[in-house]
Formats: C-alpha cells, sequence, structure tokens
C-alpha cells in the first residue's frame, strides 16, 4: 500500500495574488494540512533582521536556515514588510532552498495532522517542491489590484505606508523572485492558471473547487 497522501495541491504566485487566502480555504474545506511556505523564508529573515544581521550575507542566512525555528511560522511578526523584503532575499540563495527544501517534501508527503494530503503555497511548489502534485494552480492578479489589497491589509493594521510605497516593494519583489537564477516564480505548464483580479474571493475558491473535484 502506497503511503504517499492521495491529494496534494501546489499553489503558486506573486504577493498578494490571494493564493494564501485560496490555500487556507482550501486546506479547511478538504480536510488537508496546510503549509505557507513563504513563511519559512520569512522566519529565516525575521530571525537575521531580529539580530541585526545582514539578509544578503550568505553566512549569515545559512546559519539561520538550519536554526530555523518553527514554532515562527504563525507569528504576527512575519507579516511586515520589511520580512517580505528580506525573505526575498534570502530565498534567491540556493543553499538555503536547499536547506528547507526536506522540511517541504516531507510536510507534502506526511502531513503532520495525519490528513489525507497537503496544500502547499508558495512560488516553486509545482515547479521544484511537489512536481508530481495531483492540482497545481498559478494564481495572479495585475499589479495594482495586488498593490490595493496590500495596501488596505497594512493599513488596516495601522502600518503608516503609502500605496506608492507598496507598489514599488511589490514590483522591486516579484522581479527579484521572477528574475533569480534557481526556482524562480514561473507557472508550470501543468498549472492552472487563475486572474484573481476581477475575482471576489468566493468567485476564486469556486474556480479552484470546480477543477479540484474533478481531480477526486
Ligand atoms: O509568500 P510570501 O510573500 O510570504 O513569501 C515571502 C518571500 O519568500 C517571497 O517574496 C519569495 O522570495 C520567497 N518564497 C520563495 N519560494 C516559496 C515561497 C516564498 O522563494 N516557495
Amino acid at each position: 500500500m502506497s503511503t504517499t497522501p492521495s491529494l496534494i495541491v501546489a499553489i503558486d504566485g506573486p504577493a498578494a495574488s490571494g493564493k494564501g487566502t485560496l490555500a487556507r480555504r482550501i486546506a479547511a474545506h478538504y480536510a488537508l494540512a496546510h503549509l505557507d511556505t513563504g513563511a519559512l523564508y520569512r522566519a529565516v529573515a525575521y530571525q537575521i533582521l531580529r539580530e541585526n544581521k545582514d539578509p544578503a550575507d550568505l553566512a549569515v542566512a545559512m546559519a539561520a536556515a538550519q536554526a530555523l525555528d518553527h514554532t515562527l511560522l504563525e507569528s504576527e511578526a512575519l507579516r511586515t514588510d520589511e520580512v517580505g523584503k528580506a525573505a526575498s532575499v534570502v530565498a534567491a540563495m540556493p543553499e538555503v532552498r536547499t536547506a528547507i527544501l526536506d522540511y517541504q517534501r516531507d510536510f507534502a508527503v506526511h502531513p503532520p495532522g495525519g490528513e489525507r494530503g497537503a496544500v502547499l503555497d508558495g512560488r516553486d511548489i509545482g515547479t521544484v517542491v511537489c512536481p508530481d502534485a495531483r492540482v497545481k494552480f498559478f494564481i495572479t492578479a495585475t499589479v495594482d489590484a495586488r498593490t490595493d489589497r496590500r495596501f488596505k491589509e497594512l493599513s488596516q493594521k495601522g502600518i503608516g505606508v503609502t500605496r506608492n510605497e507598496v507598489k514599488q516593494d511589490l514590483i522591486a519583489r516579484d522581479r527579484r523572485d521572477a528574475e533569480r537564477d534557481v526556482s524562480p516564480l514561473k507557472q508550470d505548464s501543468q498549472a492552472h492558471l487563475l486572474d484573481t483580479t476581477k475575482l471576489s474571493i468566493e468567485a476564486a475558491f469556486a474556480a479552484v473547487c470546480a477543477i479540484i473535484d474533478e481531480t477526486l
């Protein structure tokens, strides 16, 4: 009997595309475990910033990746733009990616709560982490739609940034993620493309469920 879970859902896309919200909804709906892989890179970055060290220093980044504190993954402290930016710097280092690859694959194949499968969201899930995933999605939206969402989210948290600062940060992060040599952000050939620019969360969720249901 195979010990591979029956259902692995891979969700990739740029920042603020809605992939995280969709991943959480899919996990709850289909009773799957969920791993936000961006949180792994954010946790590495957060530990570096907390020690006032330089995220661009490979030795520093590797030490943080090897000492990764998984209890941090749910922490609100990871959700700042500063941590997101530093995360995309450490994420461009192949050594850092290798250091956390096994954790992601292990989570997918052996979901921690014993669920029948897992949803992973990130940038390279369909292409590198889980190339054999049962269903793959690439979630996107225009940069203006993503800026509006991120700006609203940060404003609600009382974080004082201008819309233009948010937009410039998103553009810079997208560029770093898409242009890096290792595991760049890109749509896998088997991934279903969903543009959420004009979709409500409900409509986007219905669209992905329709595709997942076809594979069950
Ligand atoms: O998705 P989130 O914005 O939390 O990701 C933070 C950063 O982590 C991204 O900008 C990207 O550089 C990196 N990341 C990655 N591969 C993943 C998930 C995130 O390179 N699978």
